[in-house]
């Protein structure tokens, strides 16, 4: 069988995950064919290929060798992980892209007065989750019934068919609107890029590595800002003090004005009008605040 020379990625065909993925390679510099209705995109400019499936096949797809990365929640994988055969690939998370943020968490009914791990012991908790949950149940000695539903979880205690749920919670409306609250946080959950930790050492490898220092790029600057200002020489040193963290900045002539200072810095997070004023009294003039787009060091 002829190995692929295309590097081939597995993400969400449509749900929560698909905008912000799509956004994401977009920025990284790949563009595609196929309209999204199929199941294949095309890549136009580089030799990577999507492939828009369900989620929760995409950890199996990249441990067949189907697909060598896919985009997806860290929940998904992490579960993956604890429940797959050992016949196929180990799974790795390489990178963790910062949407798509969640929790996996244990909720019980609001009467319920909780106050530890223990008062889970001989009830039946109702999940999609059944590694993870395992796993937590075995680390804090509880013996619980684990109830495995596919959907609708947190509807499972009204119904009867469970004490307490372990289930996916971004605002926890949910869990108010059936009644519960949260109880225990087992994971912190963010869409990742995950990937076979035997990668491929051809042309699909090199592809990989150079998507792998885009998309470091793209992350490590998605909440840079970039600020720009003037300063004469006198009032540097007082500017320099106020500027949000990041790098040191740099420094640059004004022509024609030996006493005046360009100033550049990148900036971990927003800059707020209340640091712009601060440093403006400080003796800045001039400032910009820019988004950043790229970053290649
Ligand atoms: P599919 O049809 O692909 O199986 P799905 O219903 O399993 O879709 P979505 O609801 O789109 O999937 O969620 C995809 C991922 O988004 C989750 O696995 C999780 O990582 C993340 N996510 C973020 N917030 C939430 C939330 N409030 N509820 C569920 N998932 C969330
Ligand atoms: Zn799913």
């Amino acid at each position: 069988m002829k190995t692929r020379d295309r590097l081939r990625i597995a993400m969400q065909k449509s749900g929560r995950l698909t905008e912000p993925a799509l956004e994401l390679l977009t920025r990284c510099g790949l563009t595609f064919r196929q309209s999204r209705d199929k199941l294949f995109c095309f890549g136009e400019g580089e030799p990577v290929d999507l492939l828009l499936v369900r989620d929760d096949d995409i950890p199996g797809l990249i441990a067949q060798g189907v697909c060598d990365l896919g985009i997806v929640g860290r929940n998904v994988l992490s579960e993956f992980q604890l429940t797959a055969g050992c016949e196929l690939a180990p799974l790795s998370e390489l990178r963790p892209l910062g949407f798509g943020r969640c929790r996996l968490s244990i909720a019980v009914p609001q009467e319920l007065d909780y106050h530890g791990p223990q008062q889970l012991e001989g009830r039946r908790i109702a999940t999609s989750y059944p590694g993870l949950l395992g796993e937590w149940l075995r680390t804090h000695a509880v013996d619980a019934g684990v109830v495995m539903l596919a959907g609708s979880v947190e509807i499972a205690p009204k119904l009867g068919t469970a004490d307490a749920i372990c289930d996916l919670v971004q605002s926890g409306g949910t869990l108010v609107a059936n009644q519960l609250r949260e109880a225990e946080v087992l994971l912190e959950s963010e869409a990742v890029l995950a990937g076979s930790l035997t990668l491929p050492v051809d042309e699909r490898g090199d592809m990989l590595e150079l998507l792998l220092k885009r998309l470091d790029g793209v992350i490590q600057v998605r909440e840079s800002r970039l600020l720009l200002l003037q300063t004469s020489r006198h009032t540097l040193e007082a500017v320099t003090r106020l500027l949000p963290g990041g790098p040191q900045p740099t420094l640059l002539s004004v022509a024609g004005q030996p006493d005046q200072l360009m100033l550049q810095a990148l900036c971990a997070g927003e800059v707020s009008w209340r640091q712009l004023e601060e440093i403006k009294k400080a003796g800045a003039r001039e400032m910009y605040v820019l988004p950043v787009e790229k970053m290649l060091v």
